[in-house]
């Protein structure tokens, strides 16, 4: 059986681990949870860079930091998981959902501005498959609105837009260390912060509202209360196993690229067809290999080719269900203009193995199950 994800492993981590036990620090913001900032804040050129529980919690701590409240409205694609919208509804926000594009099934940055009231706070980007959305268009229309921009770019490390890392655009971006993602941690994250006036505040929410961060580098005697927060630091178990993994970022991404391209080689044929469409990388985006999926006709023959590819020892996935239609997206949110794409296109995309360690030769015979379900008229 081929699965869908294994999660990422280079053969370090337990030395690291080890490591941070002899040193008798195991809590969070030790040696490794520096070395994992220093690593963030110099792959990506941002300010700072946190290190958190999930990026889940980075979107928390960022919708904290916007001092989003009862009443405002935040826009963003339906199209997405539920940590993007439930970070603002916990504050009270009220999410307004915008179509997608179909080519790259990013927010329509052409529909966002449409969407704004006066009640609007923030615009959430969601970097998927770790393509990059049009923020050239997207910061203009929220500096034009004075609204923040907070990234989720859980899926976007490493990936690039006209050159710029993605998570360095909006006031703040998240990634995470899922153990679904590029580089993980198990469960974990990073917050990005684009200006150095929110360092502070930041690192006060993460640490149960109290300057313990300043005290860490000798700024202060003591620390104290001195403002509301959480828990949002991991421990430096976890920080050790992610380190040794962004060491080795640079060959992680290159395995997942190439895997990605061959795919998108040996299934091309389909796609000149007409019988399937691949994912679209516009110019000016460089992407991470985080995802590759296909697009069937309808969601009845992506049933039928998620089935196939089991019966062939194959695992496929399909994505999210449009947060708009479930229980919980209609009590908090509302859509605004037309469904057009959102949820047409997520019903016919499906996902393809895709790991770190995944041979090309497994590529092959996946790509070859696929040919065969659309070549031999099965579906
Ligand atoms: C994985 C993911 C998240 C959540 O990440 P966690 O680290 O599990 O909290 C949020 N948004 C998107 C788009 C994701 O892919």
């Amino acid at each position: 059986m081929i699965n869908f994800n294994v999660p990422p492993f280079t053969g370090k981590e337990f030395d690291y681990m080890k490591e941070a036990v002899e040193r008798q620090k195991i809590c969070g913001d030790g040696i490794f949870t520096k070395k994992c900032h220093e690593w963030l804040e110099k792959n990506t050129g941002t300010k700072k860079c946190l290190l958190t529980t999930s990026c889940t919690h980075a979107l928390e701590l960022s919708a904290l930091l916007c001092e989003i409240k009862e009443g405002d409205e935040v826009i963003m694609p339906s199209y997405t998981f539920v940590s993007t919208a439930d970070a603002f509804v916990l504050r009270g926000a009220t999410i307004v959902f915008v179509d997608i594009r179909p080519d790259t099934m990013n927010i329509d940055e052409n529909l966002i501005e449409a969407a704004i009231t006066e009640k609007t706070k923030a615009i959430v980007p969601v970097h998927y498959a770790g393509v990059a959305c049009e923020m050239d268009k997207i910061m203009e229309i929220a500096n034009k609105y004075h609204l923040y921009v907070v990234e989720d770019a859980a899926q976007g490390i490493m990936s690039t837009y006209k050159g710029k890392p993605l998570g360095t655009f909006g006031e703040f971006g998240s990634f995470s260390f899922h153990e679904t993602k590029n580089y993980s941690m198990g469960e974990g994250g990073a917050l990005l912060i684009r200006d150095a006036k929110y360092i502070e505040p930041a690192e006060i929410i993460r640490e149960k509202g109290t300057d313990r961060s300043k005290f860490f580098r000798g700024q202060v005697d003591k620390y104290t209360w001195v403002n509301f927060g959480s828990s949002y630091l991991p421990s430096e178990l976890n920080a050790a196993y992610l380190y040794a993994q962004l060491e080795m970022a640079e060959e992680i991404n290159q395995d997942r690229v190439a895997i990605w391209n061959r795919y998108f080689e040996n299934l091309k044929i389909l796609a000149d067809k007409g019988m399937i469409e691949l994912p679209v990388v516009p110019e000016g985006c460089v992407h991470n290999g985080h995802m590759f999926y296909i697009k069937a006709k309808d969601i009845h023959e992506r049933t039928k080719l998620i089935d196939y590819l089991k019966e062939n020892g194959i695992l496929s996935v399909f994505h999210y269900i449009p947060l708009h239609s479930a229980t919980a997206g209609m009590k908090f949110g509302r859509f605004h203009g037309t469904d057009q794409y959102t949820t047409k296109e997520s019903e016919r995309l499906t996902r393809l193995p895709l790991y770190f360690g995944l041979s090309l030769d497994q590529v092959d015979f996946i790509s070859n199950k696929v040919k065969e379900f659309y070549e031999t008229g099965i579906q």
